[in-house]
């Protein structure tokens, strides 16, 4: 390590949100060093769906995607990332989820929301999906393929002028350095400082900043997933979102009709809401489907992953396709979650940003949550801003004591 360097910036966490900001402050002007404990990203970002999942968002949550899938087709251009602009399809197989639709529909300015009858529906993804009564689809969304995207994103961030990203580098502590103005970054191979750090980490906020974790009840939220091979008729076309996705996602679930899907699940089949599933497919680009999912939220992640959520989510899957599906890959994927915020994004050091996606989409709204945080680290540093931020209604605001050292 060269201990001399000195980036405008140091990130630590070469996922999705880490990753982002490097590139927003890249195009800035920036200098930027990208710190990774593992010899290549292996967290949420690689495990995912690579659903770029943003009209279905609300709030906050919308904003950002809004920016972000913007930049994931500028920054996919660029970097070689094969981003497909192919939407997602929202299947309503009861008429309470084609009210949902409905509903939804009529809160979107035109050309977000398109409402399909079923046999539109079937023909855009090519599956025979028995059972289908109507569909929406959202034309923005996108699809990536999160285990080719985040390596070339990193390799391209690399490639920039003023860019460094290292693997194999475990950040231990995150002090203010000895001028006082700048930021000292302990790491397992010495110490770097840098005028402004982001602290990405995922759901390993607690492990250099517990205050910050227990203040927004941080959880370690753990998904089972699935990789099928490919049905009958390969191409699916868009992302496939179900009426479980209808009680997940803001936009959807703000609607009236939502309630009525929620009561009816919870009187057929109540193992779904016990085990959070979303039902939903995207598939990678030699066919295979991604399908998942279910969560639990936990303070340490179990080691044991539970078959009987596996079962539920292959009888779904089967079921939403009206044939045998092959299981070829099984993972779990963990991320943060907060019930009291969506985006953490805290200052326990004027110069220093705590940031992390609190609820599940990462992918779809780091692009866009990456140009805020940053306008908020501004030069000069703006003392003002030293505190915990809260992106999303209803947190309040609370100071936190001290840089985090330590491992
Ligand atoms: C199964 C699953 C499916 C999902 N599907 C979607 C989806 O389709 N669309 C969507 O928008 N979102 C989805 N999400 C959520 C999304 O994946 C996450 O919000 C996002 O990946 C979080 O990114 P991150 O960079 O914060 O975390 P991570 O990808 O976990 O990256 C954090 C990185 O920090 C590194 N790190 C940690 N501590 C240190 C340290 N001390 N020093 C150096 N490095 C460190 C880790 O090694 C890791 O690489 C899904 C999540 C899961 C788990």
């Amino acid at each position: 390590m060269n201990s001399t360097s000195t980036p405008d910036l140091i990130v630590v966490g070469a996922g999705i949100v880490g990753l982002a900001h490097a590139a927003e402050a890249l195009r800035r002007g920036l200098t930027v060093t990208v710190l990774e404990r593992d010899h290549r990203a292996v967290g949420a970002s690689v495990r995912n769906f690579g659903h770029v999942c943003a009209t279905a968002q609300s709030g906050r949550g919308l904003e950002y995607a809004l920016t972000a899938r913007e930049r994931w087709i500028e920054l996919g251009a660029a970097a070689g990332i094969d981003v497909r602009q192919v939407g997602t399809l929202v299947l309503a197989r009861h008429e309470d989820e084609a009210r949902v639709l409905r509903e939804f529909a009529a809160t979107r300015p035109a050309g977000q929301v398109r409402l399909l009858d079923a046999e539109e529906a079937r023909e855009l993804t090519a599956q025979p999906l028995p059972g289908l009564l109507a569909a929406a689809h959202l034309p923005l969304d996108l699809r990536v393929d999160p285990r080719e995207a985040i390596p070339a994103l990193a390799a391209w961030i690399a490639a920039q002028p003023g860019a460094e990203v290292r693997f194999d580098t475990h950040v231990t502590a995150v002090t203010p350095a000895a001028d006082g103005a700048s930021v000292a970054v302990s790491t397992n191979r010495g110490e770097l400082t840098a005028a402004r750090v982001i602290h990405a980490v995922g759901h390993d906020v607690d492990r250099l900043f517990p205050a910050l974790a227990e203040q927004i009840e941080l959880k370690r939220c753990r998904l089972q997933m699935l990789e099928v091979a490919p049905p009958r008729k390969a191409d699916l076309g868009p992302a496939l979102l179900t009426g479980l996705s209808m009680l997940r996602y803001g936009g959807l679930a703000a609607t009236p009709a939502a309630r009525d899907v929620r009561e009816r699940i919870q009187r057929s089949t109540p193992e779904l809401l016990d085990v959070q599933m979303n039902l939903m497919l995207t598939q990678r680009p030699e066919g295979s489907l991604v399908l998942g999912d279910t969560h639990v939220d936990e303070d340490s992640t179990s080691p044991f992953d539970d078959e009987r959520l596996a079962e539920l989510l292959l009888r779904e899957g089967e079921e939403l396709f009206g044939e045998p599906l092959t299981v070829r890959r099984r993972w779990r994927g963990v991320y943060a979650h907060s019930a009291a915020t969506d985006f953490l994004v805290a200052s326990p050091h004027p110069a220093v940003r705590v940031v992390s996606v609190t609820s599940g989409i990462g992918m779809t709204t780091s692009f866009g949550l990456a140009p805020d945080v940053l306008d908020g680290l501004v030069w000069p540093v703006d003392s003002s801003r030293h505190g915990l931020e809260w992106a999303h209604d209803g947190g309040q605001a609370a100071p936190v004591a001290a840089l985090a050292s330590g491992a």
